[in-house]
């Protein structure tokens, strides 16, 4: 791991760590290369499972190659199946997050979400305010009691600082009777991406 102090990625990792036990459900939100989704598969075993959402097809097929090169399968959903069944493995589901209320098949200890662009691919497909915020709005039903959501923000591209201003006001409203939130930022640095992190207290 970086040692460097404004490894906001890994941070949210580090944070989700401490909470996802072997067996667990979690979800990955903006599945991309796969990072974020090899790290829960890691983190759940062989018994757990994790469900992950791209809207671009080269993106899933990233995760699955990161996958598979590291020992590891996955499903692939398709939008004309039903629910999830809740069974060990992951599945990959090429469409929205705002799917997510339909399809998640339990109610997950973990939820990553790395927003923006896919790395190494089209600039100009990113996640929106509207899907982001169905999604998160989601995220926050279904999340367990103990369980973590931790959502890495990019406020530096173009279309990244309305979503930026969105996500923030979505987590700053959020109950604290039921939510402890947690923001991860580079202070002197307004344009570099930060970490918001929403742990359930209690059932909502
Ligand atoms: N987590 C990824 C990783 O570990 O490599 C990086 C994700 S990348 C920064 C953002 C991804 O969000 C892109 O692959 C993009 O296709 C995806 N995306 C954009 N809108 C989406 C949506 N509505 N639902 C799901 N994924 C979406």
């Amino acid at each position: 791991m970086s040692p460097s102090l404004t490894r906001i990625i890994s941070w949210g990792h580090e944070l989700l760590e401490e909470v996802v036990k072997p067996g667990s459900l979690a979800v990955d939100l903006t599945a991309g290369n796969g990072h974020d989704t090899l790290l829960l598969a890691r983190l759940v075993g062989p018994e757990g499972q994790v469900v992950a959402f791209d809207i671009q097809e080269n993106a899933i097929a990233s995760t699955q190659n990161r996958l598979l090169s590291e020992g590891l399968s996955a499903r692939e959903w398709a939008t004309s199946d039903a629910l999830l069944s809740r069974s060990p493995g992951v599945d990959l589901v090429c469409g929205s997050h705002t799917l997510f209320a339909d399809i998640v098949p339990d109610q997950p200890v973990a939820i990553i979400g790395n927003l923006g662009f896919l790395p190494g691919g089209d600039k100009e497909i990113i996640t929106q305010p509207d899907s982001t915020l169905k999604a998160l709005d989601a995220g926050c039903d279904a999340l367990a009691v103990g369980g973590r959501m931790a959502i890495v923000v990019y406020p530096g591209h173009p279309g990244g600082d309305v979503e930026a201003d969105a996500v923030s006001l979505f987590f700053s409203k959020l109950d604290q009777d039921c939510f402890q939130v947690l923001l991860v930022k580079v202070q002197n640095r307004p344009q570099a991406p930060f970490l918001l992190v929403a742990e359930k207290k209690k059932g909502v």
